[in-house]
C-alpha cells in the first residue's frame, strides 16, 4: 500500500512505512487527506533522497577502497578516487536535503538542484537514474510547492 504522507510503496502487511515511520494502520482515517498529500514532489523527494544516500555510500566506497569487497582503483576516468568520493558524497548531501525539502514542499529550487546533484554523485550507476527521475517528478510539481514561485 502506498504510504499517505510520503507517497512510497510499502509492503501490505508493513505495520509502518519504511521511509517516514507513519503507522499504516491509520491510513483509514487519514484517507480524505492522502490524494492531496500523495504527490509527485513526495515520490520525486523519496527517490532524491535514495539516490543521495546511494550517492554518499557510493563516495565512502571511494573514500575507503575495499570497504566494499570492490576495488575503485581500475575506475581510471574519475581521477583521485578520495577526491571523487568527497566530490560525490558533498554532492550526495546536498541531494538528501533537497529530497527532504521536496517532501515539505519548500524551496523547490533547492529540491531539483538537489534531484540534480543527487544524480550527479552517482550512487552505484542506479543512483543516477533514481536521481534523474525524482529530478523530473519534482520539477513537474511545482504547482505543489509554496514557495516556488517566489523564485521564478
Ligand atoms: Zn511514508
Amino acid at each position: 500500500m502506498k504510504c499517505p504522507r510520503c507517497g512510497i510503496e510499502n509492503e501490505t502487511s508493513a505495520h509502518t512505512c519504511i521511509l517516514c515511520g507513519l503507522p499504516l494502520e491509520e491510513t483509514d482515517e487519514l484517507a480524505p487527506g492522502a490524494a492531496r498529500r500523495r504527490s509527485r514532489a513526495s515520490v520525486g523527494g523519496a527517490l532524491i533522497i535514495l539516490s543521495g544516500i546511494m550517492g554518499i555510500l557510493n563516495g565512502i566506497y571511494f573514500i575507503a577502497p575495499g570497504s566494499l569487497g570492490l576495488d575503485p582503483t581500475n575506475i581510471t576516468w574519475i581521477g583521485d578516487p578520495v577526491t571523487f568520493g568527497y566530490l560525490t558524497i558533498a554532492a550526495a548531501m546536498v541531494g538528501v536535503v533537497g529530497g527532504l525539502t521536496s517532501l515539505q514542499r519548500t524551496a523547490y529550487p533547492l529540491c531539483v538542484a538537489g534531484g540534480f546533484l543527487a544524480a550527479l554523485s552517482l550512487g552505484f550507476t542506479i543512483g543516477f537514474f533514481i536521481g534523474l527521475v525524482g529530478m523530473a517528478l519534482v520539477g513537474s510539481s511545482r504547482k505543489e510547492f509554496v514557495t516556488g514561485t517566489r523564485f521564478g
